[in-house]
């Protein structure tokens, strides 16, 4: 694709990046076909290519309009696109430089800036959250149907193990998770335990900063990443081996932290260091597959249907390994269409984008019990709460399953 970027951007890191990417572009649609949105809505602006034409206008000095924000709004970040592209053209990238363009150029309306910083207070500030959904989970009982849905019933935690093996490793605890499903890292520590590796976690450390991104605040998710970094990189010098996530939407996070604090001189060694050393659940325990099996009992088989969140597969680009997984403890894996598509969970696009989410949602679930599953199993807590709002079957993170099994 051939570019003219305007002054204000062409010599600018974000313009020089945008331009390599738009020029990967040779407008071949394949992304098209396997864009939940184009596929929901039908046009070609609310698909990967057509946002792309978009974003190129913008960046070319086209006026910025309502119309543009709309649909980029409208794109969940799902980057399946990224993954069905034959050009390896960084879409999430292109649309991350694209909003931030559009909102310093054009202001959002009075009242979604309130809903925006609204949210993005309650889900990163641990303090409010926390006691709000505790109390959210008591009073669920006595709330109507549609309120409670969207709470998830209080589970405990269990017994976590100290820190009593050699090896070690740091677990991202996260703003929301904690308080929603606490007993998701406590069934990682304990099953990484047996495995003979400690899991410990740094008081200091918090939100990894995607949901400010997905708010447009990247200063407030620059400060997240450095407060992170500062918290691990004393655990990593003592010997911790890696960075363990559970969510795999923070995951994708904390693996980009290297591209987000590229420009920062007192950070990008860091923070390069920090992305190399973070995996997702599923891979560390893949790496322990041999001990494992050797601590399975065998049980009698159930049916569970797997949803790989979009930034598992799309985003960590991590296949296969939950599914290996489950496969090795006995479980029957339903086979579910559509795998690659979005359940609308995708951080807090099912608040700010209710309606296609929930279409979503309803398109997914429709795949993931197609098979008769006992429980849906997940990798992300945003795509865990979000399919059981709409589920009487139990959505459950797999490192809680296996943990069981154990
Ligand atoms: S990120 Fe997802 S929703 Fe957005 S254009 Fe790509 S495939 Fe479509
Ligand atoms: S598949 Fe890749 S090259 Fe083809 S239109 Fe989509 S982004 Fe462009």
């Amino acid at each position: 694709m051939q570019t003219h970027l305007a002054d204000f951007i062409r010599d600018t890191p974000a313009g020089r990046e945008a331009d390599a990417i738009l020029r990967k572009c040779v407008h071949c649609g394949f992304c098209t076909a396997t864009c939940p949105t184009y596929q929901l809505l039908g046009d070609e602006l609310d698909g990967p290519r057509g946002r792309i034409y978009l974003i190129k206008e913008l960046l070319e000095g086209a006026a910025v309009t309502e119309k543009t924000r709309l649909h980029l709004d409208r794109c969940l970040t799902c980057r399946s696109c990224e993954t069905t592209c034959p050009s390896g053209v960084q879409y999430s990238r292109l649309v991350d430089i694209g909003r931030e363009v559009i909102d310093k150029r054009l202001a959002r309306g009075g009242l979604e800036q309130m809903k925006r910083a609204a949210l993005k207070t309650l889900l990163s500030t641990n303090w409010i959250f926390s006691p709000a959904y505790r109390l959210g989970q008591w009073l669920r009982p006595l709330l109507p149907t549609r309120l409670a849905a969207m709470v998830l019933p209080y589970r405990a935690s269990g017994v976590r193990p100290g820190s009593r093996h050699a090896r070690r490793m740091i677990a991202l605890a996260g703003c929301v998770q904690p308080a929603m499903a606490p007993n998701i890292n406590a069934a990682a520590a304990r099953v990484l335990d047996a495995l003979g590796v400690s899991l410990i976690e740094s008081p200091q450390a918090g939100c990894c900063g995607a949901l400010p991104l997905h708010l447009d605040d990247i200063e407030a998710a620059k400060a997240a990443a450095r407060r992170n970094i500062d918290a691990w990189c004393p655990l990593l010098e003592a010997g911790a081996e890696a960075i363990v996530v559970t969510a795999s939407g923070c995951g994708t996070q904390v693996r980009d932290y290297a591209h987000l604090l590229a420009d920062d001189a007192d950070y990008a060694a860091k923070a390069a260091r920090v992305a190399l050393l973070s995996f997702d659940i599923s891979e560390v325990i893949l790496a322990e597959r041999d001990k494992l099996l050797a601590l399975l009992a065998k049980k009698g088989v159930e049916k569970l249907a797997f949803h790989s969140p979009c930034s598992l597969q799309h985003g960590l680009k991590v296949r296969g390994s939950v599914e290996t997984l489950l496969e090795a403890a006995g479980f029957l894996l339903t086979p579910v269409a559509d795998s690659h598509l979005c359940c609308g969970s995708a951080g807090s696009y099912s608040v700010l984008q209710p309606g296609i989410a929930k279409k979503l949602r309803d398109n997914k679930l429709s795949a993931l019990l197609a098979g008769g599953p006992a429980a849906i199993a997940t990798a992300n807590i945003g795509c865990l709460a979000h399919l059981q709002a709409g589920s009487d079957v139990a959505v459950r993170h797999w490192i809680e399953i296996l943990d069981e099994r154990l």
